[in-house]
């Protein structure tokens, strides 16, 4: 079955935040795609025009480590996206017991997340739902972030999926604190939260609450000082803690080496102003030194 003319529809690929997600081939190109039908649940009048501006500059974010937006139409009251297809994604590569990461390795995947995002902060978008399954793996190794855009075009998603909860897990304690103001901050948090579990090999703070996942947070961290974060007290949920101590990061990834363990330090900054920027963390000593990072082609994947 045809969809406006030039997908051909295949199987669904899976049920995603804002509706499914299938597989089509397009006539047009003969490339594989992947279609997101995205439901427009409130807004009866269908795409709105400030939607459909915003997504004409999605479609503009070409960058080897972005998904690429092929197209978008409306269709049958939901709004279609058409995204370039790819094979798997980090989150099966970190799930897969088979798969052995080196220290090149998973310096290469975050290198790839970080020049994503570099390039994405410097056009000022914004992802804002960062997660290891949003990382898109392509048949060369290459990593391509998804989703960009997506959560301030449809709403933060999390508060209407229940299998969302796990983006929790990635949230910048400004978040958390209830912050209506944020920026690319809320990203490198996130991406720091990756560092740290392909590290780890499991998510590192795996909050069950908002109020858990800032105290799993503080539990490994410590509670923030005034002196280092000066602006919390002003955030809208912001509520004083009970001091814990924080621990040595050298404790919580035994496995990473001098460089590594500072440059995660400075993504998981408490002062959203203090953290460090993805192109600023691009030109960490950490990418410079050996091991150097690997080439994507030669990068371990699931079968
Ligand atoms: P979520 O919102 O939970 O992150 P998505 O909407 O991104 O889920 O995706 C739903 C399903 O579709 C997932 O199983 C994902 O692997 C698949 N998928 C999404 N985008 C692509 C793509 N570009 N290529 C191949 N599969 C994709």
């Amino acid at each position: 079955k045809k969809v406006a003319d030039r997908y051909l529809k295949r199987e669904i690929l899976g049920e995603g935040t804002y509706g499914v997600v299938f597989k089509a081939i397009d006539t047009k190109s003969g490339q594989t795609v992947a279609i997101k039908k995205i439901r427009l649940g409130k807004q009866k009048e269908g795409v709105n025009f400030t939607a459909l501006r915003e997504i004409k500059l999605l479609k503009e974010l070409k960058d080897p480590h972005v998904i690429e937006l092929i197209d978008a139409f409306p269709h049958k009251g939901n709004l279609h996206l058409v995204f370039e297809f790819m094979e798997t994604d980090l989150e099966a590569v970190i799930r897969d017991r088979n798969i052995f990461l080196s220290p090149a390795d998973i310096k290469s995947y975050i290198q790839m997340t970080l020049k994503g995002l570099a390039f994405c902060h410097k056009k000022y978008v914004l992802h804002r739902d960062m997660k290891p399954n949003n990382l898109l793996i392509g048949p060369n190794g290459q990593l391509k972030l998804a989703d960009f855009g997506l959560a301030r075009l449809f709403g933060s998603p999390d508060r209407r999926f229940t299998h969302q909860v796990f983006a929790r897990w990635y949230r910048a304690p400004e978040l958390l604190f209830g912050a209506k103001q944020y920026g690319p901050g809320v990203d490198v948090w996130a991406a720091a939260c990756i560092f740290a579990e392909l590290l780890l090999r499991r998510p590192f703070l795996q909050g069950n609450s908002d109020i858990d996942q800032l105290g799993k947070i503080f539990a490994a961290f410590g509670t923030p000082k005034p002196s280092q974060w000066a602006d919390m007290v002003y955030l809208p949920d912001y509520v004083e803690y009970q001091y814990v101590p924080g621990q040595p990061l050298k404790t919580l990834f035994p496995t990473a080496t001098e460089d590594a363990l500072d440059l995660l330090s400075k993504m998981f900054s408490y002062d959203p102003k203090a953290r460090i920027s993805a192109q600023q963390a691009l030109e960490h000593r950490y990418f410079s030194s050996g091991p150097l990072p690997t080439e994507p082609a030669l990068l371990p994947r699931p079968p």
